[in-house]
């Protein structure tokens, strides 16, 4: 007996709002953005929807603020993808992907140049601040790339393989590969599709969640020589010398916070990694994991980051110290506030 996927339903997940479906057919000169430090649902779902827009006859202009690490580089049409440098003025879309404020598409958006050009929104987000004119923001996706899926049906495009490479890889990463709580039947029948539709994906789980540098290895490996755990948060700090020691690109996440959580006596992981900006001025980014009943993005969303209650991060300005263990006493109140509510 056979099973026909396309009968599963869909019903709890949001559809695309029709006006941004009429925005995205009647626009020509279309300008797509994702977030800094680009991952894989930042890059393929910037990648999947431009394929997606070139079905429809677009020419759609790619743009990201920083390069993408080597990890992505495998991606179809990664090389079309400009920097900030290279934006115009004069586009009559604009569409803002995966990134949860404004401020997260760094200087590829310019609101004194762009602010007169419609501006949508596509993510998946808890924290997501609504800031396009039109914003499809659905926190039971576990991917933008999965909102992707329903935007192509609900365009009636085809999907190709080049959008499926794409929209998986997006799926895999922000998933661990189907790992995370949220991963249910929804998601794997989006997968299903892509995987009929001609994407690999043992390829993309190589060239993504398995493949990192030596040079990543080392930086661990410093993390690891100075991990501290206390009430069930596990947290390691990682000074801009031992990273310039290590090698890792600039714009490498470093992974380290996901495999922290792993620890079975640690409910929450965080890893804080000083980077200094062209001013001299000392910032930390922060990166968060939990482990389910446990939501780190109101943590992060309070220190003017964002994310998902199981994966979150901010930059904080501040000494390296100073920073790690006023975040880790927040973590720590509302791990405390977590137990006590249940
Ligand atoms: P990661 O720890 O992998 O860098 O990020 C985990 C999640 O937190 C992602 O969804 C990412 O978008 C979000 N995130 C990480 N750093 C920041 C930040 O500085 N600001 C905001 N708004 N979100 C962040
Ligand atoms: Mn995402």
């Amino acid at each position: 007996m056979s099973l026909d996927v396309s009968l599963l339903q869909q019903a709890d997940l949001a559809p695309p709002p029709p006006l941004l479906l009429n925005l995205l057919e009647t626009s020509h000169h279309i300008l797509c953005i994702s977030h800094v430090s680009p991952d894989g649902d930042a890059v393929g779902s910037l990648l999947g929807l431009a394929w997606i827009l070139r079905a429809m006859g677009k020419r759609p202009v790619l743009a990201l603020q920083d390069d993408l690490i080597q990890e992505f580089q495998f991606l179809p049409g990664v090389e079309e993808i400009i920097g900030p440098a290279a934006v115009a003025h004069n586009y009559d879309l604009i569409v803002c992907l995966d990134t949860s404020s404004v401020d997260r598409m760094g200087t590829v958006y310019c609101s004194e140049i762009h602010s007169q050009i419609p501006l949508i929104v596509i993510d998946h987000h808890i924290t997501n601040t609504f800031f396009g004119t039109e914003n499809w923001v659905d926190v039971g996706s576990v991917a933008t790339c999965q909102m992707l899926v329903r935007l192509a049906d609900a365009l009636d495009v085809p999907l190709t393989e080049q959008m499926a490479v794409s929209l998986l890889t997006g799926l895999v990463t922000d998933t661990l590969c189907f790992r995370t709580a949220n991963t249910d039947a929804n998601v794997l029948q989006a997968t299903l599709r892509l995987l009929v539709a001609g994407a690999d994906l043992s390829h993309i789980v190589r060239n993504t969640l398995d493949s990192r540098s030596f040079s990543l290895l080392k930086l661990w490996g410093a993390g690891l020589a100075s991990v501290q755990m206390e009430d069930g948060i596990i947290w390691t700090t990682l000074s801009a010398e031992s990273r310039q020691q290590s090698g890792v690109e600039l714009h490498q996440s470093d992974g380290l916070a996901n495999f922290l959580v792993t620890v079975r006596e640690a409910d929450i992981s965080a890893t804080f990694s000083q980077r200094f900006a062209q001013s001299g001025q000392e910032l930390i980014e922060c990166s968060f994991r939990a482990k389910p009943g446990f939501n780190v993005s109101q943590v992060a969303f309070t220190f003017g980051g964002g994310g998902h209650p199981p994966a979150a991060g901010c930059t904080v300005a501040g000494r390296l110290q100073d920073v790690s263990s006023r975040v880790v006493a927040a973590l720590q109140e509302m791990r405390r506030q977590s137990l006590a509510g249940r």
